[in-house]
């Protein structure tokens, strides 16, 4: 088998109701898949995490040339083929979003040609299903925060989310009020996260964990920017809540400081632009080497969702217990037209658990018709 053809698709829908958080304001949702085709007649998809059209042209520009004739089972030597080959001038950032799409596609090949589901291939699950955690509670005008996030609140713990992770970075006070709402209306038992997508500096991110210690507050994401691990091992020093960081991190290389200085308790590596499934599971393999915890980020569509999904169950429990903490894995509640818009058989949620799929490769199918209403650049 080699691959004929690689394909890149830059995806755009525009939203109903913009949302922000501490950096900016999404007024539209944008994402990269990439298809992958083979003599075999076999055909793999995978989603690229960042600014869709550089992404593409790495893809389609760069990284082609290089892929065509080449046997896609063999996804360690291509992600070693390509890494090298961009090494001098990538690393982080868009090129290795590219790595991440094409790799992701690699593996659904792989997957679909021994006709198991992925996670079979990556070590095979304990579970039919993992528990997931709502991602919601952005900023939005036209009613007070209040309002919206009590109204999410509810929402999330009907559905049976036994967790949610709320937005930060609006201050220490507006915070610690809007952090008190939430918690008292999913009450005790839901798990709570927060997330300040780098808002702050170590001073005022300890403020802000002192003031919501009371809370039981489940991790503390991204609470200084992602280039400061000493900022991050001042805030770990001074407040009593977990961690968590590394969605805008790259490669086993970049996570290596973060972990062995255990700045977080719960790294989160993004598989759509980490390097992949084949970088994930050496970034998981080396976090478990200092007892430091894995969820992946999840922030596309149904193609990313599953490559996490995927590469998630097949994690060993760790530590190891008769009762381990339950694992949660990132389950985005923000409206984005194209994270299932553009599959025939989108992942199950139910009661805030997803299923794993059970058909071979990634286990969504991708429908090109669909995809054509999303074409930024067709
Ligand atoms: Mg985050």
């Amino acid at each position: 088998m080699h691959i004929t053809s690689i394909r890149a698709f830059t995806l755009r829908a525009e939203l109903k109701r913009p949302f922000s958080f501490s950096q900016w304001t999404f007024s539209r949702r944008e994402t990269t898949l990439v298809s992958v085709e083979t003599s075999a007649g076999i055909q793999g998809w995978g989603e690229a995490y960042g600014p869709s059209r550089p992404i593409a042209a790495a893809v389609t520009d760069f990284f082609t040339p290089l892929l065509c004739g080449r046997d896609p089972l063999d996804t360690e030597a291509l992600w070693h083929l390509l890494y090298a080959r961009s090494i001098d001038y990538g690393q982080k950032g868009t090129l290795l979003a590219a790595i991440s799409a094409l790799d992701i596609a690699f593996w659904d090949i792989k997957a679909r040609f021994a006709g198991l589901p992925l996670y079979r291939l990556l070590g095979g699950a304990e579970t039919e299903a993992l528990p997931c955690y709502a991602t919601g509670f952005y900023f939005t005008e036209g009613e007070p925060l209040e309002h919206s996030f009590a109204r999410e609140a509810e929402t999330y713990v009907r559905q049976g989310f036994s967790a949610v992770k709320m937005k930060v970075g609006l201050g220490v006070e507006r915070d610690a009020v809007l952090v008190g709402l939430v918690r008292g209306v999913i009450g005790k038992r839901v798990r709570l996260m927060i997330d300040a997508n780098h808002a702050y500096d170590p001073v005022t991110a300890t403020a802000l964990g002192r003031r919501i210690e009371q809370h039981d507050i489940h991790w503390f994401e991204e609470p200084v920017s992602p280039l400061d691990v000493d900022g991050y091992l001042e805030v770990k020093r001074r407040i009593a809540i977990p961690l968590a960081g590394g969605e805008c991190e790259y490669t086993r290389f970049g996570f290596e400081p973060l972990l062995r200085r255990r700045a977080v308790d719960y790294a989160q590596p993004d598989l759509c632009a980490c390097g992949g499934v084949s970088e994930g599971m050496k970034i998981a393999t080396l976090a478990s080497l200092y007892n430091v915890h894995v969820t992946p980020h999840v922030w596309g569509s149904s193609i990313g969702q599953a490559a996490a999904l995927h590469f998630y169950a097949a994690r060993p429990r760790q530590p190891f217990t008769l009762t381990p903490e339950e694992r949660l894995i990132e389950c985005d509640q923000t409206e984005n037209p194209l994270r299932t818009g553009i599959v025939r058989n989108p992942i199950i949620l139910e009661h805030g658990r997803w299923r794993l799929p059970q058909t071979p490769g990634l286990g969504v199918e991708v429908s090109e018709e669909a995809l054509q209403r999303f074409l930024s650049f067709p």
